[in-house]
């Protein structure tokens, strides 16, 4: 059924009939084809939201010029007075309507029509908009059309008494009310699209933890030298997560704690002499000790590669962890050598420090199976790589003994998951 527009007013027009005028909606949209609205429609959805936001405004405008409010414009004198009116105000910027309102009205702007009501009151759209948008924005427009149907039902008596352009424009505040109400209501409905881009979105936490022990011992007769041991402990500790929302990029927040510790104690036994030419003295113990402690920490932030490899039977995450770069570090040497021939002086100890620290692993590997959605991915996985390697020297008249050992643990979570 064709879509009408009254040309002229008249005091005794059928309420119907004036239903067929109302509708004025700008074919703004480029959209796809018919169908339920997706998140690929949402920023049309938003944008017509919008601007269903800005019609009821303009319309409440011109609903107070309709009104008489404004004693220094001449009342509008017709339908199509409205219409123009309302084209020009909502191509314009808010600001300007004040303005707007106080110029003539220019009957050639007056916007394409999207929909209306048939003769029996039932909404109708233009094919060409029914065609392009999705589902939800039409049923916006239908919601507009079905609020003017109730609209002039329940007000027939303002209609007979020929307040039309007035009743009219109250008419559009109120649909564009309820067709932006709904259209927000989509909208929110449709709140998880932001991330449903068909790209793995979630969190990935990482921790490589890598602990060195250094043992060695060199044993030597007393008559042969001294005797040594050292022991280096340390633990790197390099913690991330990494995360991706609403970019298309990962973004890792790492932190690193490092600490080292090296002791090393050398003894032997010596004779003290009395001062030169003086007598030889008894034989004395000694020990030196020297601990070097390092602790250093660190952040960063930045962007990192994670890659989800999905295979037949079972997927792979793989990340990069972010280096930290410019962490802190605090150096401490504490020294002291107790027996010997002098009396015996408090330990030392020298500090330092700078931020120089500098940590990154190479790339954490999880694996995994699906679950019973292929599109939820969650999980953990662990690898332990130890490395003990013990070597036993023996030299003539000493012994050495050497053990090393280098545990690195790997583990990385992940919960991740996309939406088509
Ligand atoms: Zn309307």
């Amino acid at each position: 059924m064709r879509i009408k527009t009254i040309m002229s007013l008249k005091p005794t027009v059928n309420p119907l009939r004036l239903l067929l005028a109302v509708c004025s909606i700008f074919l703004i949209n480029i959209c796809l084809s018919a169908a339920p609205c997706g998140c690929k429609d949402l920023p049309q959805l938003r944008e017509r939201a919008q601007r269903a936001n800005k019609a009821e405004e303009a319309w409440k405008e011109i609903f107070a010029w309709a009104r008489g409010l404004h004693i220094d414009i001449s009342p509008p004198d017709s339908n199509e007075a409205l219409n123009a009116r309302f084209g020009q105000l909502m191509s314009a910027l808010p600001s300007k309507w004040d303005g707007i309102m106080h110029q003539p009205i220019d009957l050639s702007v007056v916007p394409k029509k999207i929909g209306g009501l048939t003769n029996n009151g039932e909404p109708i759209f233009d094919p060409e908009f029914e065609a392009r948008n999705c589902d939800e924005i039409v049923q916006g427009v239908r919601e507009h059309e079905e609020t003017h149907k109730r609209f002039f039902f329940s007000h027939p008596g303002q209609v007979l008494t020929g307040d039309l352009l007035r009743v009219r424009a109250e008419s559009e505040v109120e649909s564009y009310r309820a067709e932006k109400e709904y259209l927000n209501r989509k909208v929110k409905d449709m709140a998880d699209c932001d991330s449903c881009d068909g790209q793995w979105h979630g969190t990935i936490t990482y921790t490589n933890i890598d602990n060195f022990t250094s043992k060695t011992t060199v044993s030597r007769p007393v008559a042969s030298g001294n005797s040594s041991s050292s022991t280096l402990e340390s633990t790197n500790t390099l913690n991330g997560i990494i995360t991706k929302s609403t970019s298309n990029e990962w973004q890792a927040n790492s932190s690193a704690v490092v600490t080292f510790v090296n002791n090393r104690s050398t003894s032997g036994q010596g004779y003290c002499h009395g001062g030169p030419g003086g007598p030889i003295g008894p034989l004395v113990p000694w020990t030196r000790n020297e601990v070097d402690i390092t602790q250093g920490s660190g952040n960063s932030e930045g962007k990192v590669e994670a890659y989800i490899f999905l295979y037949k039977n079972n997927y792979q995450i793989s990340v990069r962890p972010l280096t930290i770069r410019g962490g802190t570090l605090q150096y401490t040497t504490r020294y002291s050598l107790s027996g010997g021939c002098s009396p015996n002086k408090p330990p030392t100890s020298m500090s330092s420090s700078s931020n120089k620290g500098e940590w990154g692993t190479d790339k954490i590997v999880g694996k995994a199976n699906y679950g019973a959605d292929r599109d939820i991915l969650s999980g953990s996985d662990t690898k332990v790589t130890s490395t003990p390697s013990g070597s036993t020297q023996l030299a003539p008249g000493e012994t050495t003994t050497i053990t090393n050992t280098r545990t690195i643990t790997k583990t990385i979570t992940w919960n991740l998951r996309r939406c088509h």
